[in-house]
């Protein structure tokens, strides 16, 4: 039986909303989503362990986004939890 893995299994999250800002694709200005996106390594088609992870900005028009660091991210959903706590 042949062993089956690969790095196919996607997880996203959508974490919340960012303060509205300018695409520069489509040029809207609206609330920019954040997003963690999870690659997971998968045997025999289940997910073993996350492989790598994405912070991303998301455009909610066209769907456009900028990779971010991780401690960006971090500072942003740390700030985006306290202000829904308010
Ligand atoms: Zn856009």
């Amino acid at each position: 039986m042949p062993i089956i893995f690969g790095w196919g299994k996607k997880k996203i999250e959508e974490l919340g909303e960012i303060n509205a800002r300018k695409c520069g694709r489509c040029g809207n200005e609206k609330p920019w989503r954040i997003i963690k996106v999870t690659i997971w390594f998968t045997l025999f088609f289940i997910p073993v362990f996350p492989y790598k992870t994405h912070y991303l900005l998301s455009c909610p028009i066209c769907g456009d986004a900028l990779e971010m660091e991780k401690q960006a991210y971090k500072d942003m959903v740390s700030d985006f939890e306290s202000k829904s706590q308010k």
